[in-house]
């Protein structure tokens, strides 16, 4: 399933493939990312995300296939001769130097004069949310988070069609990455440049991104909207990808319903898929209910209340029906005032759900 971009294609990859040996770590990727889209290709570590990412950059040469920019096929230009640049993290800047000096450096090699350069920085921290004062300090007297903007600076003033940009975040710490996360999503729109961005969470691509891929063992296996990807996976892989969720293993009877295979029980599903045979009724824990009045949802099935969990504005529950455990979320203020233990039964709408067969 391939959600297209709305956008006029900048870039595009046809059957874009690498192969180290025996290895296909880039499998037949095929894509088109919009003009100033933010699109974030995630996945699991090894799932071939870097290897892509420098074949668009000019750093690996592809073994199959085709990288389109802007109508040009450019499978063979260097690096250095592509309108793009890769954002390395902030340990690519040169420690010796003020933060001016570092953004600067793209323009001092075109030849820009000193006064052109100077404006351009200024511009630059200010892009960054940087103080302007920040133009004569030393890039090591910077916290970690600052010297990542100085970083995203430098790689502005290459003045790059698309910016790459390859877990910048990674090594960051939780609050500052949130922040970060956010800032980065301001500054995209204020530049208007196309970012291809790429992360093992999901969780952050979701926060940032207008459209994501999903990469599993070198193939883009969904591309979508954040919204699409989290309500409407196109297969268990997906889905298990995004946080919580809770998955019931189901088959068709006789009769053509949906029946749990380890679980007892008919449930009332989507639309079930043409072909459909067996498979996977996906239901998020936001969507997981604790029924209370009988025939509250469409699908219910009892178990108990094993443990749960405060998460700040919401609270978390399990529930273990047979060797299975469900995972539901309540907001703090409607609080499920439960004994640890006791019989719960637990319901969802079929709207609620995803089937997949994968
Ligand atoms: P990711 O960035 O998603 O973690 P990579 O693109 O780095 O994944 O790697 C994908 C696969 O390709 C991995 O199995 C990795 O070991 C392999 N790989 C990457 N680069 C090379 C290389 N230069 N030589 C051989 N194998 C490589
Ligand atoms: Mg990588």
């Amino acid at each position: 399933m391939t959600a297209a971009s709305t956008r006029p294609p900048i870039l595009e990859l046809r059957g874009l493939t690498k192969t180290f040996g025996g290895l296909k770590a880039v499998d037949r990727v095929d894509l088109q990312v919009g003009e100033g889209e933010f699109f974030t290709v995630v996945g699991p570590s090894g799932s071939g995300k870097t290897t892509l990412l420098r074949m668009l950059a000019g750093m690996e040469t592809p073994s199959d296939g085709d990288i389109i920019l802007k109508g040009q096929r450019i499978n063979e230009l260097p690096a250095n001769r592509r309108p793009t640049c890769m954002v390395f993290q902030s340990l690519a800047l040169f420690p010796h130097r003020t933060v001016g000096q570092n953004i600067e450096f793209p323009l001092k090699i075109k030849g820009v004069d000193r006064a052109a350069r100077k404006a351009r920085a200024l511009q630059l921290l200010d892009l960054l949310r940087l103080p302007r004062a920040y133009y004569d300090k030393a890039v090591t007297k910077c916290s970690g988070g600052e010297r990542q903007r100085v970083a995203l600076a430098r790689a502005f003033a290459y003045d790059p069609q698309i910016l790459f940009f390859d877990e910048p975040l990674s090594a960051i710490d939780y609050k500052l990455r949130k922040t970060l996360e956010k800032e980065l999503k301001d500054i995209h729109r204020e530049s208007g440049k196309t970012f291809v961005y790429i992360t093992h969470s999901l969780e952050e691509a979701m926060v940032m991104s207008d459209r994501i891929g999903v990469m599993r063992t070198g193939r883009l296996v969904q591309v979508g909207t954040p919204q699409e990807i989290y309500t409407a996976p196109s297969n268990k892989f997906v889905s298990e990808f995004m946080g919580d969720v809770n998955i019931i293993d189901v088959e068709l009877d006789a009769g053509g319903q949906l029946k749990g295979k380890t679980l007892n029980g008919r449930f009332a599903a989507p639309a079930i898929p043409p072909g459909f045979r067996q498979g996977h009724l996906v239901v998020r824990p936001e969507y997981l209910r604790i029924v209370e009045r009988p025939g509250e949802t469409e699908n219910q099935i009892s178990g108990t209340l094993y443990n749960e969990y405060a998460l700040g504005s919401r609270i978390q529950y399990q529930v273990r029906v047979g060797e299975q455990v469900f995972t539901l979320e309540r907001l703090r203020q409607q609080a499920y005032e439960g004994r640890l233990d006791e019989a719960v039964t637990i319901g969802w709408d079929a709207r609620d759900s995803v089937l997949v067969s994968e």
